[in-house]
């Protein structure tokens, strides 16, 4: 579905009963609007016969002010109807790029801006709203009052003055082709220059703090400026094309103006014509300035819809990057091995991952260790199927892992990233975020687990301390406590913990670390993968893993790695060295 003529389409089909009762709202006001001309015109000749007068006078007169009161309530109806009808499109537009959004993968967020995203949730979907709704309407209204009155101006007045009447018009069609062009483009950049801005404002709302301590307010505040300057001076381009629909529609009617009142006034003289009639058809010329307008306006509108709906839809049908076609629902305690296993991020030269091979039993716990930048936390993510290698495999209990659904494989992993995010609101309510069911016990019980419970009292209002954005902001450490009594409570049969010790001090990892180890011994089955670039973390792990650059380097236990005497025995060494330096 790439037009947005098909996507507008099939919405008026789903609500073909609002459209079809607003149309026949607007074919009444159009019926009554067309009758007000000729009215006046009989009323105008029976003046001038002396025919009407007294009380028929008054009737008529009411009659014309029924018929307005009429046209008024007609017309606040049918926009409300459909005005609500095409609310119902943006709210799911809105929805769609919403899911969409949050199935999205790494790879996909890599490409994308999130202030870009936030302008095509707001004002892209605004646009297309109003090309379903006003436009459509606008456009309807329009073209029956012009058929109705050129029918009326044809057959009912006098069709030698219609036909001079609308040579101008033709001219006029071209100027609108020629403007409603323009206008796409201007609209498109527009839309552009909106997101440029978006993107600038929330970039540096999150990182004001940054921005502050460098001191680069005034050169941001500076580029804020230029970006609106670029903003505004693209609306204004748009403006002034739409504008240019009006003087083209003024100079058509003008000109019609002339040559009738030039041929009107010569039948009238040679007695062709009656004064009334004349008068009439001026009246329904007039008419005509409406669905000018309203042609005017609908283009407008629809190249507005036209742009905002090209920049939507490659979101809305972006590939997903991890396919989901699994049909394993649930995963079956079992070993988990990876085969050769090599990744590269896209766009980069030397895979972040090359040739990894390593089996974790049920029940172990796995420690990854190496220097930042050796692919730890990539492969967390490899086993996350968040990233997809391109090479070997990954097998959970005999079955690879596209063969689980994504839902289910997730819902068997507790992932602990290496930058935790709380959201705002308390904290209580972001430990129980994986199990929104859980008691307040249950979530103070992982809370101790994950030493943070002392902490968490020491707040202002204890665990309905509000956090995040509106609330107190916890230190690194507290953030990482938080996270992993989260992933504790969830207690699901893989933990993958991505460096989330490294903001804790040595004395509470300790703690951290025994508390984990009696969970894994109260339930058979529970295994873990420790990822840390400091060593304390893992020393108790069954099998640690020592990664460079992107491939395994040494394996064993931490006595026969330190028996192998290679890079992790110096490193112990030397962090050992650090920490009793630091106890000093
Ligand atoms: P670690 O967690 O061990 O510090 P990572 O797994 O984060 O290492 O990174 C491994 C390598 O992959 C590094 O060279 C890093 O620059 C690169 N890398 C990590 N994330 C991305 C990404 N999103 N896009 C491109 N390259 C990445
Ligand atoms: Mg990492």
């Amino acid at each position: 579905m790439s037009k947005l003529s098909v996507l507008i389409g099939g919405f008026v089909r789903q609500h073909s009963r609002a459209y079809a009762l607003s149309g026949a709202m607007l074919a009444g006001v159009a019926i009554l609007t067309i009758w007000v001309p000729r009215k006046v015109g009989a009323m105008i000749d029976g003046l001038a016969a002396h025919t009407l007068g007294g009380n028929a006078l008054l009737r008529e007169i009411g009659a014309l002010l029924l018929i307005g009161a009429g046209i008024y309530f007609l017309r606040v109806a049918w926009r409300q109807i459909l005005y609500g009808a095409a609310y119902q499109l943006g709210v799911s537009l809105r929805t769609r790029l919403y899911n969409r959004l949050t199935v999205q993968g790494a790879a996909f967020y890599q490409r994308q801006r999130t202030g870009d995203l936030m302008a095509l949730a707001t004002n892209d979907i605004d646009a297309i709203e109003m090309a379903a709704g006003e436009a459509m309407l606008a456009g309807f209204d329009g073209a029956l009052t012009l058929v109705m009155v050129l029918g009326v101006m044809l057959l009912g007045v006098d069709w030698r003055l219609a036909c001079i009447a609308l040579l101008p018009f033709p001219l006029m069609g071209w100027a609108f082709w020629y403007i409603s062009g323009h206008i796409h483009t201007a609209s498109t950049d527009s839309l552009k220059r909106f997101s440029a801005l978006n993107d600038h404002v929330q970039e540096t709302l999150s990182g004001v703090r940054t921005l502050r301590a460098l001191g680069l307010e005034q050169r941001s505040a500076r580029q804020f400026g230029e970006l609106a300057q670029k903003a505004s001076d693209a609306s204004l381009r748009a403006q002034v094309w739409e504008a240019a629909y009006e003087p083209a529609v003024g100079l058509t009617l003008t000109a019609a103006g002339g040559l009738t009142l030039g041929l009107g006034g010569y039948l009238v003289w040679q007695h062709q014509l009656t004064i009334g009639a004349l008068t009439s058809f001026t009246m329904y010329l007039g008419q005509l300035i409406w669905p000018m307008f309203a042609a005017g306006w609908v283009l407008s509108l629809i190249e507005r819809g036209r742009a905002a709906w090209q920049r939507l839809h490659p979101m809305l049908d972006a590939p997903l990057a991890i396919a989901d076609h699994g049909t394993l629902t649930a995963v079956a305690p079992g070993p988990l091995s990876l085969h050769n296993v090599t990744y590269a991020y896209p766009e980069q030269g030397a895979p972040a991952l090359c040739g990894i091979t390593l089996e974790l039993k049920p029940g172990q716990t796995l420690g990854l260790v190496g220097p930042t930048g050796c692919g730890k936390s990539t492969l967390l993510r490899v086993l996350l199927r968040q990233l997809t290698p391109q090479s070997g495999s990954v097998r959970w209990s005999g079955h690879a892992l596209d063969e689980y659904k994504l839902h289910a494989l997730r819902a068997a992993i507790s992932w602990v990233p290496q930058e935790s995010f709380l959201f705002s609101a308390t904290i209580a309510d972001n430990i129980a975020l994986a199990r929104p069911g859980a008691t307040r016990a249950q979530v103070e019980h992982a809370a101790t687990l994950a030493a943070i419970h002392d902490d968490i009292l020491q707040f202002p209002q204890g665990y309905e301390t509000e956090v995040g954005e509106k609330g107190i902001t916890l230190s690194g450490g507290q953030r990482q406590r938080v996270a992993i009594a989260r992933a504790l409570l969830a207690d699901n049969d893989l933990l993958l913990l991505d460096d989330a010790l490294s903001a804790v001090d040595t004395g509470t990892e300790t703690r951290i670390l025994q508390h984990l180890e009696q969970l894994r011994q109260a339930r058979h089955g529970r295994s873990a993968v420790i990822a840390s670039h400091r060593l304390s973390a893992v020393v108790n792990a069954d099998l640690i893993v020592v990664l460079r650059d992107g491939r395994v380097s040494e394996t064993g236990s931490h006595e026969q790695l330190l028996e192998q005497d290679g890079w992790y025995a110096s490193q112990w060494r030397y962090q050992q060295l650090e920490a009793s330096l630091n106890a000093l």
